[in-house]
This record gives C-alpha cells, sequence and structure tokens, in this order.
C-alpha cells in the first residue's frame, strides 16, 4: 500500500529510498522541504531533478487540496472552503491574533455525534479525512499567512468532524507537527478537542502530550445526553475518570470548553453542578456565547446572563474567560461549519446523526 509522505520518520524515509535505489540525502532534502520551507507540493522541490519529482510523486500519496472558497471576516478569521482527494469538502479556519495565528482544522467531513447545537452534526457523517487532508490544511493556509508575514503558530482539531472518531490519522498528524525532526510545534499548541470519547482521551494520553479540549456544555447527564448524544455512551463519570488518567499521563491541565445557551445550561444549579465537575482536575474553562444560526432552536445569552455565570466561577478560583468567537460574518465560528455550505459538502451522507461507531 503507498503510504503518505508524511507518515515516515526520517530513519524510515532514509530506509525506503534505499530500498529504491535512491541516495539517503534525498531524505533530507524532502525533509527541508516539508518541514523547514513548509512546502508539500513536490513539483516545487526545485533541487530536485524533474524525472525525480516524478518518481517520488508516484511513491507515497501527497496532500492535494483545492480551495473552493475562501471567505474573509473583518475581526480576522477566514474560512476555507476546501476540496481534497475525493469529492466531499470540508472546512479550515484562519485565525489571526496580534501575538498569534490559530488554525482550526477539520478531521472528518460531517460528524456522527449530532450534538444538538452544531451545524456539522446536523449534516450527518461522509467520510474520515486522510492524513495528508489534516495536515494539507496546515500546508495551505500557512502558503496563505506566509504571504502576511506570519506562520501558524497554533493547531487546534476544532473544526468539523470529532477527531478522536477518526483517531489513527488524528495522531499521525499530531506526531507530525510537534515532533522536532518535522514541523515541530509544541505539543501545547497543539489541541485536539473532543465530545468526550473516554478509552480515547485515555489512549492520546499515552501516545502523545498534546493540548486537551473537551466540549463539556453541561455537568448532569440527563442534559448533557440531550445537548450530546455521545453522553449516553460515555457518561460524566466516566469522562471524569479519563481526564483523571490524561492528567496523570501527561501533567497537562485541561482546556473546558462550555457553550452559554440561554434557558438551557446557565441556571446556577448548572454553575454548581459545573464546578463540582470540575472538583479534583486541573483545568481552565471557556465560556462561549452560543452562536445563532437560522434553524437553530436555541438562543444567545445576553451579558448579564454571561456575568452572573462566569462570576460564579472566578468567585472560586476557577479561570474560565468568555471567549468570543471570531468569523461569525463568515460562519465560520464555533458550531457554525457547514451551516450556509451544505449544498457544496456535494454527497449524501453515509450515516445520519448517529452515535455508536
Ligand atoms: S460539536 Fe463536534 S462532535 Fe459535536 S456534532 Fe459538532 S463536530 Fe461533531
Amino acid at each position: 500500500m503507498i503510504r503518505s509522505i508524511f507518515s515516515y520518520s526520517k530513519t524510515e524515509l532514509e530506509d525506503y529510498l534505499l530500498s529504491k535505489g535512491h541516495k539517503k540525502f534525498r531524505a533530507q532534502q524532502l525533509f527541508d522541504w516539508l518541514y523547514k520551507k513548509r512546502v508539500a507540493d513536490i513539483s516545487l522541490m526545485k533541487n530536485l531533478p524533474k524525472s525525480l519529482q516524478e518518481e517520488l510523486g508516484s511513491l507515497f500519496t501527497w496532500p492535494k487540496l483545492d480551495i473552493i472558497e475562501r471567505l474573509n471576516s473583518s475581526d480576522g478569521a477566514s474560512k476555507l472552503l476546501l476540496k481534497g482527494l475525493k469529492q466531499q469538502s470540508y472546512e479550515a479556519v484562519i485565525l489571526r491574533y496580534e501575538n498569534r495565528t490559530s488554525l482550526c482544522v477539520s478531521s472528518q467531513v460531517g460528524c456522527k455525534l449530532a450534538c444538538a447545537f452544531c451545524q456539522t452534526g446536523k449534516l450527518g457523517f461522509f467520510r474520515h479525512l486522510s492524513l495528508e487532508e489534516i495536515l494539507g490544511q496546515f500546508y495551505l493556509a500557512n502558503q496563505i499567512v506566509s504571504e502576511e508575514g506570519r506562520q501558524i503558530s497554533h493547531v487546534v482539531f476544532m473544526g468539523m468532524g470529532e477527531p478522536l472518531d477518526n483517531f489513527e490519522n488524528v495522531l499521525a498528524s499530531v506526531e507530525a507537527l510537534t515532533d522536532e525532526a518535522r514541523l515541530g510545534l509544541s505539543s501545547r499548541k497543539v489541541t485536539v478537542s473532543t465530545s468526550g470519547l473516554a478509552d480515547r482521551i485515555e489512549e492520546l494520553s499515552t501516545k502523545t502530550k498534546s493540548a486537551l479540549a473537551i466540549s463539556l456544555h453541561a455537568c448532569n447527564d440527563k442534559l448533557r445526553s440531550k445537548l450530546m448524544p455521545i453522553n449516553r455512551r460515555y457518561s460524566l463519570a466516566r469522562l471524569k475518570e479519563s481526564l483523571h488518567t490524561y492528567q496523570k499521563n501527561t501533567g497537562n491541565k485541561i482546556t473546558l470548553e462550555y457553550i452559554l445557551i440561554q434557558g438551557e445550561n446557565m441556571a446556577p444549579q448548572h454553575a454548581k453542578e459545573l464546578v463540582k465537575f470540575i472538583h479534583g482536575l486541573k483545568v481552565k474553562v471557556n465560556l462561549i456565547p452560543f452562536n445563532e444560526h437560522p434553524g437553530m432552536p436555541f438562543k444567545r445569552p445576553v451579558e448579564q446572563e454571561i456575568e452572573f455565570f462566569q462570576k460564579h466561577l472566578s468567585e472560586r478560583g476557577i479561570p474560565s474567560p468568555v471567549r468570543y468567537s471570531k468569523g461569525q460574518g463568515v460562519s465560520a465560528a464555533c458550531g457554525q461549519l457547514a451551516a450556509k455550505d451544505k449544498e457544496k459538502i456535494n454527497c449524501v451522507p453515509l450515516r445520519k446523526n448517529v452515535v455508536g461507531f
């Protein structure tokens, strides 16, 4: 089977090229292009003869992504609608801040998990993205921001899909992003965000030290199962157990994402349940006011309600900044991906809103 160019460590690549009759130094040349210059198009690797470019092009799989559409928001976000190796399209979002540039990457086309507040969840599941398609988003985005004198400094797996449901390809991507010999981002700057697949959180923590974010959104099982059906499979107690294991293995603080939805999950009792859930864990809570979108039955809270909820946490010493999502003007904010582009996804889902793999 032809492997992705990104799946090779330096030694493996040297051995493989030697076995194909090439010189060992070609591996170094490929590594320089891919990981120092951040160029993943073999036709642009100018110090490789044309005939060698063609041969290497067929020995590995390479990222081939087309930008179908690029939408820029006035707050510094850009949404990229991409087409990869197969026809269905997916999205990545560049987020520009004063001192960093983040990329929100997708790991699947659509999603199986059907969270009630999420547009991607409404699409159903189409397919997993390959390793090249996931890392290809990084290369394309980096190419765009390098023209502005920036580099992608942080990667968050918070785009379309549940990253831990595409475990192998996401793990291989995290390894390539954080390996010092490859893209060399600090593991603190690569965040895997999950709806709470407890078994895989534990497995992830034995294989990488990447940062972890949990889409939490409610701390009693009845409400969380309503908002996030995955909770029927992994209860809050099981999720918390996996978070303890993650912290034992990595020593990392965990980010808990809590979308504030008016009349649903932000009464005083919900704040108390959140504090109780956090007890014993080292966490930061990001409070995200719900981003309204047509067709969604939920409402964004008013400032006073947000302040009340936030105060309950901060008075108990829990770091809980309120995060206002960038990119709302182009439907690139949290939970909005694929909201306007459903027709562009371009096929019928394999599975419609199901929990279970
Ligand atoms: S929030 Fe994440 S896990 Fe839930 S449906 Fe949306 S993409 Fe899937």
